[in-house]
């Protein structure tokens, strides 16, 4: 069982993106702000009421072209049917009720998923009379919300909150099991990678069972390893709007990462590395899974010597702070390498289950500490006493200082650095919380 998604719809201009933002806001900075490249985002994590949920924001998935906006919208409404488990539907208190916001309630009327209907722009009690109107969409009660001054927004997510299950730690986690996220964007070649994976008699396929009912998981034995992936490719006919197939890949793919141990982002060597690509990427850092980048389809790529290198170094100037990722060139279609994946994907998976002694870290550490102290803040001078790692899968360093909250940015990220330096973790996000000692 993955993580919840609850999907944000409505036609543009009703604060979509003001209340995403306003949700994510709620929680402490959900994201490092180490992951500038993915600032521009249209997912990410949130909490309320000790319920961790995905939040995805259709409204960062509107065409720009004015004649088939409307049919992406429709589009996307029933994506979030078909995928999300609550659907936040944002209407306009000021401009009151719309006949897009009437089409969409009609698709919204036809599920049985919760729908949550939020009357955006009541900025002050005197407004909340303005929300009695939007009854007559059928959807039940209007809940009359101020997304830009947070206003009942507390009430309102108790509200989406309140059917989802409990987040309690990751119970189904079976150690001897790899779970293996293949994802990627459309006609990158992860339905190929698969079945050529499964196609080759290396390989015992234990067993195919549609596990859940928007992935097929492949569950076999290589290498004496027990491996699951999870395939996110299609199962929807595809629509003919890009933006439409790129709000359906990214809540896939998000719903595929939630479950997994190691996410395999694929890319198409004749593409590269895109946006898109970037936010899987730093969504999975998010998440704390492990990563690995294959690029496909390699077999395409004219090669001399130098060409895999020189790819590598241009992908990881992209990667910026996902340079820890592993990458690999791959082709489906010859075969090549592909078992590499799964080597290296084990690689990921033991160094998320490593744990460091307390030791050997202050060992590596108490020199560093002592000669690159982070910088004094007005004139206070900041001591950090010792670092012990309290956590695995994935893995957690506490470091404790005299003040924790004046270390720096670039101070933490030098941290992080040293652990990899010196202790690894290829592929797998490290978290580094600093204590008061
Ligand atoms: P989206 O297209 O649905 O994502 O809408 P945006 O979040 O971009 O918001 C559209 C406009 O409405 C922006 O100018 C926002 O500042 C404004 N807006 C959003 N929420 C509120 C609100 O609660 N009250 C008021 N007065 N304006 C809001
Ligand atoms: P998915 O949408 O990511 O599952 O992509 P598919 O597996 O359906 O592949 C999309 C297209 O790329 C198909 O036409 C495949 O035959 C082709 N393809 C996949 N892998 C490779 C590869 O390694 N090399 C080449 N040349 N083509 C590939």
């Amino acid at each position: 069982m993955g993580r919840n998604i609850v999907a944000i719809v409505g036609r543009p201009n009703v604060g979509k993106s003001t209340l995403f933002n306003r949700i994510i806001g709620e929680r402490d900075a959900i994201v490092d702000p180490q992951s500038g490249v993915t600032r521009d985002r249209h997912y990410g994590t949130a909490e309320w009421n000790g319920k961790r949920f995905t939040i995805i924001d259709t409204g960062g998935y509107v065409p720009d072209s004015d004649d088939i906006f409307e049919t992406a919208i429709r589009e996307q409404v029933q994506i979030a049917i078909d995928e999300a488990d609550v659907i936040i539907f944002v209407v306009d208190a000021v401009s009151g009720v719309t006949p897009l916001d009437i089409e969409i309630a009609k698709i919204l009327r036809q599920t049985k998923k919760k729908v949550v209907l939020a009357v955006n722009k009541i900025d002050n009690e005197k407004m909340e009379l303005y929300s009695t109107q939007f009854y007559e969409l059928g959807i039940g009660e209007p809940f009359p919300i101020s997304a830009l001054h947070g206003r009942k927004i507390g009430d309102f997510l108790d509200e989406v909150v309140k059917d989802l299950p409990e987040t309690g730690g990751e119970a189904e986690e079976d150690k001897n099991q790899i779970k293996v996220a293949i994802v990627g964007q459309p006609n990158v070649g992860k339905s190929s990678f698969v079945n050529a994976v499964i196609g080759e008699n290396r390989i015992i396929v234990t067993d195919i069972p549609g596990t859940t009912r928007d992935s097929i998981d492949t569950k076999f034995v290589y290498n004496g390893t027990e491996f699951v992936l999870i395939d996110t490719a299609g199962l929807r006919k595809r629509s003919k709007i890009k933006e439409s197939i790129e709000f359906y890949s990214a809540i896939r793919a998000l719903k595929a990462i939630e479950r997994c141990d190691v996410a395999v982002v694929m890319l198409d060597a004749t593409c590269g590395l895109e946006r898109q690509d970037l936010r899987i990427i730093g969504e999975t850092a998010d998440l704390k899974k492990g990563i690995v980048i294959a690029v496909n389809k390699w077999d395409l790529i004219e090669k001399d010597s130098n060409t895999a290198l020189e790819y590598e170094h241009a992908l990881r100037e992209r990667l910026k702070v996902f340079d820890y990722v592993p990458i690999l060139f791959i082709s489906a279609k010859t075969k090549q390498r592909i078992f590499k994946v799964l080597d290296i994907a084990k690689v990921v998976y033991d160094e998320r289950n490593k744990r460091v002694k307390t030791s050997e870290l202050n060992k590596v550490f108490f020199p560093i500490f002592k000669e690159t102290p982070p910088p004094a803040v007005s004139g206070k001078e900041i001591k950090i006493k010792y670092v012990t790692q309290v956590k695995t899968s994935p893995p957690v360093f506490a470091f404790f200082a005299n003040f924790p909250d004046d270390i720096p940015e670039h101070y933490r990220r030098f941290l992080e650095n040293k652990i990899r330096e010196n202790f690894g973790f290829v592929g797998v996000p490290l978290t580094l919380v600093f204590k008061k000692k």
